[in-house]
């Protein structure tokens, strides 16, 4: 059966660092670091994310502003706020919360955000910086993942490893920050003739398609170390991974579970970005 990968432990210990310098910041006299959420949108589960979100910041001694645009906010408004928040000496990340009202599309907003406060690495210079080896902010998940296997002591150097998923936000930033640790990365996707040719050889699967239970236990061969990113709520207001966890679980040699993986990571880092950008100005 497979090893579970929590993410409760790491979560603690980077909400702990949090938590550590932002009472150290406070007591030189300056403000607490602060996060800005900009949301566009009435979709009920996108405001209890980010309420979730500012609940984590205020928790570890961070301040959290949601500004909250509505859903009929457009793309020259979003733009201004995030220019605003850019020149707003108090925010030291800012993050915009998808989805956007119909019609505006997210990377023409994305630019706006000043690359120093983007804690959530999605404005394009930020990837761009990744993939050449310069000091940028990844995006929460992507690094949530490497933070993961790291935290479980699992080898990256000289490993096959495949990615499910060529997002910007997930699959291609993890694909980076997997190359910059000297793995050997497959990025596969909708279009892959035969996903599971890939996956039974690899070392490592990583999977961030949004399809729920995609890979089965015969994508996987066995003690694979699995990283399932995805979040697909189920009808009875539960979250199902993108990996059929029992099956997977049965043969894999280690397993992110969904709920309890890679989320808790990637809140905590999303944090710990604002805490350091705080901390570098
Ligand atoms: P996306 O829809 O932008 O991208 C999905 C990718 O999967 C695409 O590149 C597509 O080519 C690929 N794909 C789709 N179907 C496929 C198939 N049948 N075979 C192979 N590849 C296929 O999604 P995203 O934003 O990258 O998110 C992926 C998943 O991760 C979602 O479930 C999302 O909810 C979850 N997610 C979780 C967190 C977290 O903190 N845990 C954060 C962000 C996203």
């Amino acid at each position: 059966v497979a090893v579970r990968l929590v993410g409760s432990e790491l979560a603690a210990t980077l909400r702990a660092r949090s938590a550590e310098v932002a009472a150290e910041l406070a007591a030189g006299g300056t403000p607490p670091p602060k996060l800005a959420v900009v949301v566009a949108t009435e979709d009920e589960s996108s405001h209890a994310y980010v309420r979730s979100i500012a609940r984590a910041a205020h928790k570890v001694g961070l301040a959290c502003d949601i500004v909250d645009l509505g859903a009929g906010a457009s793309t020259p408004e979003i733009q201004k706020t995030l220019t605003a928040l850019g020149d707003d000496d108090d925010v030291h990340g800012t993050i915009v919360q998808t989805p956007l009202p119909p019609g505006v599309a997210a990377q023409d907003v994305v630019t706006s955000i000043d690359p120093a406060k983007d804690v959530d690495g999605a404005n394009p210079s930020s990837l761009g910086r990744l993939a050449t080896g310069l000091p940028a902010f990844a995006p929460a998940t992507a690094e949530a993942v490497i933070a993961l296997l790291d935290h479980h002591e699992i080898e990256l150097a000289g490993k096959d490893v495949v990615v499910v998923g060529r997002s910007t936000v997930v699959g291609v930033p993890v694909a980076h920050l997997l190359l910059a640790r000297d793995a050997s990365v497959t990025v596969c996707h909708s279009r892959t003739a035969d996903l599971a040719a890939h996956t039974r050889q690899a070392d490592i699967v990583i999977v961030a398609a949004g399809r729920p239970e995609l890979v089965t236990g015969d994508h996987i061969a066995a003690r694979t170390v699995v990283v399932d990113v995805g979040t697909n709520p189920t009808d009875d207001g539960g979250l199902v991974g993108d990996v059929a966890a029992a099956q997977v679980g049965a043969i894999a040699g280690a397993l992110t579970p969904v709920p309890g993986g890679v989320g808790p990571v990637t809140t905590a880092l999303l944090l710990w970005h604002t805490v350091d950008a705080a901390r570098a100005r």
